[in-house]
């Protein structure tokens, strides 16, 4: 690459700039004030963790593992992979640090997870998930206390009307054990019916061939054997409770039989939140229930419930939908300063108000230059009211209110009438 060539962000990783950093820090706030609406607590994990913990949580013969994982080798040649998603991560930690056992833990985080993917619209190889996990509960109300989390969620951002939850149970490991014996039975007498993908998937994850894309494959699949054949009394019951619980809240469902999810260690309970406002990438948030995972990654068995949201998914739902409200503009106030008295006077007045108002956005000008071009820059700066300070002003302790973004006419107001003011500027906010 030539030296002076701009350099550029890896393909697929995206900044944010300022202008979406707003609605992300909406959106962020949303997210954890729900959670801690419900009792979750937030926990962080590093973003780096070694590639073992992937392989044994999300499964070999997975998209992720097989083909999406950033792995290397660190100095000491230990190999070590970004994480893809959170909650091996989150089982991880709950272990090392004895947070699992015989208790009950409500958690969640948010963070940037790594997938080398094609990039295109709503698929990145940086994105961001919040997700959620609850531990020691294998009851299923707190799968329905999970997805009512969820559906507040969606309603406390103006976006309800335009997802739909789907469901499915995989039963025990035991029952889709028995499944999948009868499962690639089937397929085996249909093999030349599959795509590449699929028969290599038939012996490797056959239920994975369920949700295949392809047309012809799931035409070949139309009289395949019911995962729901093979449930037994409490699989049955489990997943008739939690459809109770989620009738009873009035909250509408799906029941998608091929919904397996992507990775290893699921068991019951699946769900997922898609949209058709997105294309191809509908699926905004999924989850469910991973009662042997705890055990698998070393602990002592402990039953999981969880899911993961893709955050930027989130972002373009808002944005296209047209639905980005309660967005706050970076500057509430903005301070113009007129002659050399007022210079020195403004710093100590912005410094008072600050005080007295502590959530305010007052921004003072710098730079110089005339009204006209303060002005300006006030208006470009999105706040609601310009503070104008001359030396006449000063002189008299007061100053002169422009209304930005009204009708209303300019006021001249006390020095001390100015906190009241601010105050009354941010109240909805
Ligand atoms: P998909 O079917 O879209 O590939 P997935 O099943 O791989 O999704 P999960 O691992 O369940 O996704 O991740 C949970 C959520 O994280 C997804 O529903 C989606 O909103 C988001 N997500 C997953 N991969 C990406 C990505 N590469 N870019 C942006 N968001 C993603
Ligand atoms: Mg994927």
């Amino acid at each position: 690459m030539s030296k002076n060539k701009t350099l550029q962000a890896i393909r697929g990783m995206n900044d944010c700039l300022p202008n979406e950093t707003n609605i992300w820090q909406m959106v962020e706030s949303v997210l954890r004030r729900v959670a801690s609406n419900y009792g979750f607590a937030e926990i962080r994990m590093p973003i780096v963790e070694s590639t073992a913990l992937f392989k044994r949580s999300i499964g070999e013969v997975t998209d992720i593992v097989e083909k999406e994982m950033y792995t290397f080798d660190d100095r000491n040649g230990d190999s070590l992979t970004l994480r893809p998603e959170g909650t091996a991560s989150c089982v991880r930690a709950g272990n090392q640090h004895g947070l699992l056992y015989n208790q009950e833990q409500r958690l969640w985080y948010m963070g940037p997870m790594f997938r080398h993917e094609r990039p295109q619209k709503g698929r990145y190889r940086q994105f961001h998930q919040f997700g959620l996990e609850a531990f020691g509960i294998a009851t299923p109300d707190i799968d329905a206390e999970v997805i009512l989390l969820t559906s507040r969620l969606w309603r406390e951002l103006g976006i309800n009307e335009f997802v739909t939850l789907e469901l499915n149970s995989l039963g025990s490991n035991e029952e889709r054990a028995n499944y999948r014996d009868a499962l690639v039975a089937y397929l085996t007498e249909r093999e030349s019916l599959l795509d590449e993908d699929s028969k290599r998937r038939m012996h490797s994850n056959p239920l994975r061939v369920l949700d295949s894309k392809n047309p012809q494959v799931q035409e070949a699949l139309a009289d395949a054997p019911k995962l729901s054949d093979y449930f037994g009394e409490e699989t049955q019951a489990h997943f008739a409770n939690l459809c109770a619980r989620l009738d009873a809240a009035g909250i509408k469902y799906i029941l998608n039989e091929r919904l397996v999810r992507g990775l290893d260690y699921y068991n019951r309970t699946v769900f997922e939140w898609v949209t058709d406002s997105l294309g191809a990438q509908g699926t905004v948030c999924a989850g469910g229930r991973y009662d042997g995972l705890v055990e698998q990654l070393g602990g002592k068995a402990t039953p999981g419930f969880g899911f993961a949201l893709g955050i930027e998914r989130l972002v373009l739902m808002l944005t296209e939908l047209d639905k980005v409200t309660n967005v706050r503009a970076q500057v509430d106030a903005y301070v113009v300063i007129l002659g050399d008295d007022a210079q020195i006077a403004a710093n100590q007045l912005a410094e008072q108000w600050r005080d007295q108002v502590p959530n305010i956005r007052l921004q003072c000008h710098c730079g110089g230059g005339n009204m006209k071009k303060q002005l300006k820059r006030a208006d470009k700066s999105g706040a609601q009211i310009a503070l104008i300070l001359g030396d006449n002003e000063i002189a008299e302790q007061k100053v002169m209110v422009k209304y930005l973004r009204g009708q209303q006419d300019q006021q001249n107001l006390a020095f001390e009438q100015i906190p009241s003011l601010l105050t009354t500027l941010i109240e909805d906010v």
